[in-house]
């Protein structure tokens, strides 16, 4: 969408004073003021989601994603020697769609969910209270966190979809061999504006793969997602359990920049409408499984969406949908499946993560057939 000459937003105005005053912010900053400022950041104001709202995500695509997800949540439970209690554990439930079915599905699943200590990480009240609703739907309550820190120390079942891109990412531009922090500041005319700080990357943060980078080459670092996926990790070895991380990303390190605004299903500008816009950022694969490893977890994937669900019976479970539905329905259903897994839709762009204590396989990333894209 194209913003109004001259539009500005109050949130817009409190960043400039701040800079004004104390000099430009980093880009993580710029991201977790405009996405979490409690008076006026994006996800504390709103409902992001749906037709009406700025994105649609898996879960509200199709009842289909959440269900496979649940399964193979419970499937790992069941591996894991049935523990309980355990804590079945979201990060960023949105509506609370994903949970609420994902929780229909393991009904079938004995003992699944009586042992079940429902935990959602979320800040924002208004998505707080539309996830009360969903799962007051299908008679459960769950306990809220505002992060990680304070999930409980159990056996940890936990899932993550288009959570991690939403973290805020520290940006680095290519220098005369160095990684300069690239900041927002003002321009002339008093503008927000991307600049360099006196910022640089230590070479042994630095990936390999990027060691050639010319110019002008941005480079992402997301400190905040290796700080959770690190918390994650350590309580699956010292506890047990399973993590399961969905979001669009790249699978190998990578330079590019790929911090993007959208606002009512297409891209926006970063710095016109802060507050206004959703921020998000592609998530680094390659880091968050190196942040697993280094905890003593196994990282399995990445693989791409598409054949994640297909090999979890995303067919077979459409099929079953649509039998003796009408021909809408069906139609609506075929859609969804190729919204899910259409390389050209969510199915190659989104990848998929799991973590597990050491010695663990799971589904359906320890098959031959499914080697990680470098993509
Ligand atoms: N998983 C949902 C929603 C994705 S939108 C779905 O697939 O539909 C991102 C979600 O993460 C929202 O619920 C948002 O409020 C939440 N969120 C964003 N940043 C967060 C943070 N720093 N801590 C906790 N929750 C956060």
């Amino acid at each position: 969408m194209t913003p109004e000459p001259g539009e500005t937003t109050a949130l817009a105005e409190r960043i400039k004073a701040r800079i004004r005053a104390a000099g430009p912010i980093s880009v993580a900053d710029y991201m977790a003021i405009c996405l979490g400022d409690p008076e006026q950041g994006y996800y504390m104001r709103r409902d992001p989601l749906g037709l009406a709202g700025d994105f649609i995500t898996a879960p509200e695509v199709s009842q289909m994603f959440g269900e496979i997800v649940g399964l193979w949540l419970a499937h790992m439970w069941e591996a894991a020697g049935r523990p309980s209690p355990f804590a079945l554990i979201e990060l960023g439930p949105g509506r609370g769609t994903l949970m609420r079915d994902a929780l229909r599905a393991t009904r079938i699943v004995p003992g699944f969910l009586d042992t079940a200590r429902l935990n959602l990480v979320e800040t924002s009240p208004v998505l707080r209270a539309r996830q009360r609703e969903a799962l007051a739907a299908v008679g459960r309550q769950p306990t809220w966190h505002g992060s990680v820190d304070t999930l409980p120390d159990m056996p940890t079942f936990l899932i993550a979809n288009e959570f991690f891109d939403a973290l805020p990412i520290r940006q680095y531009e290519r220098r005369d061999g160095a990684w300069v922090e690239r900041m927002v500041g003002l321009d002339d005319d008093g503008g927000l504006a991307f600049g360099l700080g006196a910022g640089r990357l230590a070479a042994t943060d630095t990936p390999v793969a990027v060691d050639g980078a010319g110019n002008g080459a941005v480079l992402e670092m997301a400190p905040a997602a290796t700080a959770i996926v690190s918390r994650i990790a350590a309580r699956l070895r010292d506890r047990g359990g399973a993590a399961l991380i969905i979001d669009y990303g790249y699978a190998r390190a990578a330079t590019g920049d790929t911090l993007q605004a959208v606002r009512r299903h297409a891209f926006a500008d970063i710095f016109t409408t802060p507050g206004e816009v959703d921020l998000t950022a592609h998530v680094n694969f390659e880091a968050l499984a190196a942040a697993i490893r280094t905890e003593g977890a196994v990282a399995h994937g990445p693989i791409e969406q598409g054949p994640f669900l297909m090999q979890l019976g995303l067919a077979e479970r459409a099929h079953k949908l649509a039998a003796g539905r009408d021909d809408d329905t069906r139609t609506t259903i075929r859609e969804a499946v190729e919204r899910l897994v259409g390389p050209e839709e969510m199915g190659q762009l989104f990848k998929v993560l799991a973590a597990t204590p050491a010695g663990k396989s799971a589904p359906p990333f320890d098959s031959a057939t499914l080697a990680p894209q470098d993509r």
